[in-house]
């Protein structure tokens, strides 16, 4: 047994149940951990049996632990790593045999495992019986049934990982055969590896024989790193064997060894797993036939998104009009309670206000990751992905991308956040970089106040169409973009696409409220981080270096706050991009200063064109007031507003998206090439809008 507490990890195909088999096992009170070198969040919880504690990890969701992406990596890392006491290994009974694909694997690993075969309701309703002892007799470990989203077996489940963790269970190989040429080569591998003990603190000699069988270029990599002479020997020796099994099968090993577990699955299959003879159509396919027919789908898709969107819209326009009453409040307090001064100034324009405008949002966003996770939850988003499929294949991107685009702001509002990191499910790593990079023009919920502001100001005859039109060049943009990167630096074929489409489900409220949950709290910590201090920075910008005395003695009012705001740092950084930007797109250097501001986040744009259009009034959040301002204010026409419509929508993302862009390609490169990518196709296309209108508007 192990002296620090016992730790159980849970392994399984993503959508199998294990977040809801990790919530039964620890209550739900889950907090999520970023292990060092692993950029993939694992969660981490604790479960009670009896007087015992232990440690429970839900790793990333996988299909197999042949490293193609970065979820896989990390599931396989872990395991390997960490060494943890028992492993669970969550399997959809209703998909029995592609899971059990991650089994023969995870049985290599030199871990206890034990399997949860969850969803034996949904398996049951299509009348698919499966044999569990037979399994467990199989495969000689302990299989227990489950049903997660109703707790269903998870106390049986807990039981029995927890005596196998506290007992120090040992691991059971798993008994298959890879074929007289492979076993022959694995045999005579794992012999030379025991004798010269390579890596056999790590990792079990058998598995380490597999996969250098197999030329798995991270096991070779890592065996090279460590420079011994032996380590050379064996990966000479691996590469021999693996061409000795490739002539003799006329086939890579690796094929060879896949083609052998799925021969094993299908053979245990087989045995365990009963169908009722009715081979009757199930309710999916029938659901399918219509949704994703292709004339009729793509019209279901289109009114399917617009009624959710627009139905967020409608019902989180009251609470937030609840928060900006109460921000404003709180504004109208700290006002009449602080002394005048830089304090008051700082607390009330900077902090209050700036947060204030974000967190406003916070319903719209709840509402929204609601509705998307009732769409991921049912299974119709993979329908989507399905539908997309054809028209992201011609701009060079994967079916996959969808769900990166739409949670990015397909259809306004959203976050390329959790869009860049929803591109993990891409293995291919440039169809990947392309998404991370076309995905921050897409419409976040950023930009909406300040598409919101502009359209009030300039286009309020025509509201809904214009942001129709917004929405259909933001994804014309995204999708021109990556169909740019993928025939230049990014070029390469489109890998085959294999959609799943799982069956329709009803989601459980617990699950959709987690989900919302999870990401509401991601953008509020942006909000309280993030945006909080930026907007303090701005504030700052803005004020110092403060006029002097002599200069200021002589104004009052607007033009006394002018003058202070144009002696800022913001002020003259702001009056030095204005020479390039008037000419070019009809930006004066107000305007630059807030865009400059918007770096930090885009709803910083509104609040700084508040602050800086009404400097030396108390109300610098009213957005009706301030885009009357503007639609009097000399050198404003709907021209240039649509310039900058169209710079906000492209030009640099926030600082949250380049962070988690680098974070996403563990690289500082991409991170820069996104700044000066997007920041250049900005200028480039407001350039266009100011030139080509400035043509019809004189
Ligand atoms: P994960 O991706 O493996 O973490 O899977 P989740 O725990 O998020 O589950 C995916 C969906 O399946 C959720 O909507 C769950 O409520 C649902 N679910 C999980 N286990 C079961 C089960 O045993 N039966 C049924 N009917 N639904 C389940
Ligand atoms: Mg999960």
């Amino acid at each position: 047994m192990n002296q620090a507490m016992p730790v159980i990890a849970l392994a399984g195909n993503p959508n199998s149940g294990k977040t809801s088999i990790f919530n039964a096992l620890t209550g739900a009170k889950q907090h999520v951990a970023n292990y060092p070198g692993i950029t993939v969040e694992i969660k981490e919880g604790k479960a009670h049996s009896g007087e015992f504690t232990a440690e429970v990890i839900d790793l990333p969701g996988t299909y197999s632990l042949t490293p193609y992406s970065p979820d896989e990596v990390a599931a396989r890392d872990y395991l390997l790593e960490q060494h943890p006491d028992v492993v669970i290994h969550v399997v959809d009974a209703s998909n029995l045999e592609r899971n059990l694909y991650l089994t023969t694997q995870l049985m290599e690993l030199g871990v206890p495992v034990i399997i949860a075969l969850n969803m034996i309701d949904i398996a049951e309703a299509r009348e698919i019986w499966i044999d569990s002892d037979g399994l467990s007799q199989i495969l000689g470990i302990p299989v227990v049934r489950t049903i997660a989203n109703r707790g269903t077996g998870s106390d049986e489940l807990l039981q029995k990982a927890m005596s196998m963790a506290i007992e120090g269970a040992s691991w059971v190989p798993i008994d298959l055969s890879y074929g007289q040429a492979s076993d022959d080569a694995l045999r005579i591998l794992e012999k030379r590896i025991r004798e010269t003990e390579l890596l056999s603190d790590m990792v079990p000699p058998g598995w380490l024989a597999l996969r250098l069988l197999e030329q798995d270029s991270h096991t070779i990599s890592r065996i090279e790193k460590l420079n011994s002479s032996a380590g050379d020997d064996i990966l000479d020796m691996s590469a021999d064997l693996a061409d000795k099994v490739f002539r003799e099968m006329n086939d890579e090993t690796e094929g060879v060894i896949a083609d052998h577990r799925y021969g094993f699955v299908a053979g245990v299959v087989k045995r365990i797993k009963s169908h009722s003879s009715l081979n009757r159509v199930y309710l999916s396919d029938r659901i399918d036939k219509f949704l994703t027919n292709p004339l009729l789908g793509p019209v279901v898709m289109a009114a399917v998104l617009f009624g959710l969107f627009q139905f967020t819209f409608f019902i989180s326009s009251a609470p937030i009009a609840l928060m900006e009453g109460f921000f404003s409040w709180l504004h109208s307090i700290a006002w009449n309670l602080l002394p005048e001064g830089l304090i008051r100034s700082m607390i009330v324009s900077g902090a209050i206000d700036g947060v204030g405008g974000v967190v406003g949002f916070v319903p719209l966003i709840m509402f929204m990751f609601f509705f998307i996770s009732i769409l991921e939850d049912t299974g119709y988003m993979a329908r989507i992905a399905f539908l997309m499929d054809r028209i992201f294949r011609k701009f060079g991107l994967h079916g996959n991308s969808i769900v990166p685009f739409i949670v990015s702001g397909g259809i306004s509002g959203g976050c390329a956040v959790p869009g860049i990191m929803a591109a993990r499910t891409l293995r291919d790593p440039k169809e990947r970089i392309a998404t991370i990079l076309s995905v921050p023009f897409m419409n976040c919920g950023a930009k909406l106040p300040i598409y919101a502001l502009l359209i009030a100001a300039f286009f309020s005859a025509r509201e809904g169409l214009m942001l129709f039109l917004l929405i259909l060049i933001s994804w014309t943009f995204a999708l021109l973009s990556a169909r740019m990167l993928r025939s230049t630096i990014l070029r390469g074929d489109s890998t085959s696409f294999v959609l799943e489409l799982p069956p329709y489900r009803l989601p459980s409220m617990k699950s959709l409220l987690i989900h919302m949950w999870e990401r509401t709290w991601l953008y509020l910590r942006k909000a309280g981080t993030v945006i909080l201090f930026a907007s303090v920075v701005m504030w700052a910008l803005m004020t110092f270096p403060t006029l002097p005395a002599d200069q200021a003695s002589s104004l009052t009012g607007n033009e006394l706050a002018q003058a202070r705001l144009s002696y800022s740092i913001a002020g003259r950084a702001g009056r030095a991009f204005e020479s390039i930007t008037k000419p070019l797109m009809g930006f004066d250097w107000k305007t630059d200063v807030a865009l400059i501001g918007g770096f930090a986040a885009k709803e910083i744009v509104v609040s700084t064109l508040g602050t800086v259009y009404s400097m030396g009034e108390i109300d610098v959040d009213d957005s009706s007031s301030l885009s009357e301002r503007l639609a009097d204010e000399e050198g404003w026409n709907p021209v240039t507003a649509f310039a900058l419509i169209m710079f906000t929508m492209l030009y640099i993302p926030c600082i949250a998206t380049i962070a988690v862009i680098k974070r996403e390609t563990r690289s500082w490169k991409w991170a820069g090439f996104a700044i000066v990518y997007t920041t250049g196709a900005a200028a480039v296309v407001a350039t266009a809008a100011y030139q080509i209108g400035m043509l019809f508007n004189s």
